[in-house]
């Protein structure tokens, strides 16, 4: 009996022996179990099925045999291959069952939690009531108008016949601007009304003029339940011909029926302003009792004092020397005008009983407003 040939030997070759192949396959399947994640499997999967992985050495050292050890050794290692890939497949799916479960767990959203509140603001409702009232007249053919808050005292004043020396100029506790050398004055002032805007309107446009101006203004109050030193305003002006005070009125009553509801109308008073003649105060049926708490100690309104009506502001027709200081012939053209607070308007319309709630910024005080459609 010839002895084998050792050269051609497959259990001489050390790679391809079987207890050699059980063991590079049982490393590989212990490598797998003992892989814990799935970078960790990479890791193991590149170790013992790569390209330079024990088993594929071995596999690359049988086509080294002869022809009849070729096959033996090709089963062994081929059979040693197919357990390790199969425990690789099994030992990923396992781990990618753990990672989806675990991502279940983690990034689970519990709908019965408080949310993270983050308060969203709201408009201030200055600025919703003040669009609400453009939107009424804007829906009646006015355009409304907007002016520099640092005013020309001519603008402020003078145009508006509120001369130098007039009591009015004094009583309006201007803001003046100081000149560019710190000390004369400069003949600019922060506007203490909306009505120079009517000015500029008449100025700058062609008659008839139909405006809406909505605006901030400033009195050297100081703040405090129902004062604040800046303030809002809406005017309006219409200058054409053949406007009367019966004009006015259907305006006004129009206005308080569009912002407060059906029915609703207003009442003038006389009164004096530099700037219309006749000028009136113009009040509006308390909104709340409709006058029904006058006389009747069983019914009290807060919103009026039992009153029955709420002063509103102040209008008139358009003083002809306004337009005359505005090129406008007052033979030809006549004009109505009226104005009034905002703060006060959403003071008795919502109840607001402290100015300084609407300066302090505070959202808690804007964001039931914000519901407002
Ligand atoms: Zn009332």
């Amino acid at each position: 009996m010839s002895a084998p040939n050792k050269s051609y030997d497959p259990v001489e070759v050390e790679a391809l022996k079987p207890e050699e192949i059980e063991r590079m396959r049982n490393e590989a399947l212990a490598a797998f179990a003992a892989a814990d994640s799935l970078d960790a499997l990479h890791e193991a999967k590149v170790a013992h099925t790569g390209p330079t992985s024990p088993l594929a050495l071995a596999n690359r050292e049988i086509g080294a045999l002869p022809p009849h050890a070729k096959a033996e050794a090709g089963k062994r290692v081929g059979q040693a291959r197919g357990a390790v890939n199969k425990a690789l497949a099994a030992r990923q799916a396992e781990l990618e069952a753990e990672r989806d479960a675990r991502v279940l767990v983690e990034e689970a959203v519990d709908v019965t939690l408080p949310y993270d509140r983050v308060p969203a603001g709201a408009r201030h409702p200055l600025t919703t009531l003040s669009e609400r009232i453009e939107d009424v007249f804007v829906a009646m053919g006015y355009e409304v108008a907007e002016g520099p808050e640092a005013e020309a005292e001519w603008f402020n004043f003078d145009a508006l016949n509120i001369g130098p020396d007039h009591p009015a100029r004094t009583e309006h506790d201007t803001f003046f601007v100081q000149g560019a050398d710190g000390g004369a004055q400069s003949g600019v002032v922060l506007r203490t009304h909306t009505s120079p805007v009517q000015i500029r309107s008449l100025l700058q446009r062609e008659l008839p003029v139909y405006v809406i101006c909505p605006g901030r203004v400033y009195r050297t109050d100081e703040l405090d339940a129902t004062h604040t030193p800046v303030f809002h305003q809406v005017e309006l002006l219409a200058v054409d011909e053949g406007l009367t005070m019966a004009d006015l009125k259907g305006t006004l009553d129009h206005m308080v029926q569009s912002l407060f509801g059906e029915g609703m109308k207003t009442r003038l008073r006389p009164n004096f302003f530099p700037f219309t003649e006749p000028s009136a105060e113009m009040d509006m049926v308390c909104y709340v009792c409709r006058g029904e708490s006058v006389g009747n100690p069983d019914r009290p309104c807060r919103t009026c004092s039992s009153e029955g009506w709420i002063e509103l502001g102040g209008c008139g027709m358009v003083n002809p020397r306004v337009l005359t200081a505005c090129g406008v012939d007052p033979e030809k053209y006549s004009g109505f005008a009226f104005g009034f607070g905002i703060e006060r308007m959403l003071m008795f319309r919502h109840h607001v009983e402290d100015m300084r709630d609407m300066v302090e910024g505070d959202v808690r005080f804007t964001r039931p407003f914000g519901m407002e459609i």
